[in-house]
């Protein structure tokens, strides 16, 4: 594959992509910063997301990506972060136990009254063939 030309999503210089999206000083400055909210991570447990990103002077968007991909779980460590419903600190996933409940139970809602929706249209269509069958049977 030949190489592409792309402007650098951080800073906005060109660069060949290797697949990163941001040009390799970008993403050595980002390393550098990740080793850092690591250290850090460490240092002080149950640290909030803002904390870090206050202490450090990295960006929040950095701190939830390593969150999401999962390092201070293989750290073993637990870091708070805003559930994104509600704003709830929570430590694993993306919401916190009350909203998955929440969208759970309103997932199953939702299924109910398509459930109930499709036996009402096969029920309305069974009416209107008895009512179509009644009015040959008058002719
Ligand atoms: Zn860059
Ligand atoms: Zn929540």
């Amino acid at each position: 594959m030949a190489p592409k030309l792309k402007n650098c999503s951080n800073c906005g210089r060109i660069f060949v992509d290797t697949g990163l999206g941001i040009c390799r000083d970008c993403h050595e400055k980002e390393e550098e910063q990740m080793q850092k909210v690591s250290s850090y991570v460490r240092d002080n447990p149950h640290s909030r997301v803002r904390d870090i990103c206050e202490a450090l002077g990295v960006k929040e968007r950095l701190v939830m990506r390593m969150i999401r991909e999962g390092r201070f779980v293989m750290d073993g460590i637990a870091i708070e972060y805003p559930c994104e419903s509600c704003g709830t600190l929570i430590t694993v996933g993306r919401f916190c136990e009350k909203c998955s409940k929440d969208l759970q139970s309103q997932l199953n809602q939702q299924q109910q009254k398509q459930a109930a929706q499709a036996a009402q249209a096969k029920t309305g269509l069974k009416a209107i063939r008895s009512l179509d069958m009644g009015m040959k049977g008058m002719r």
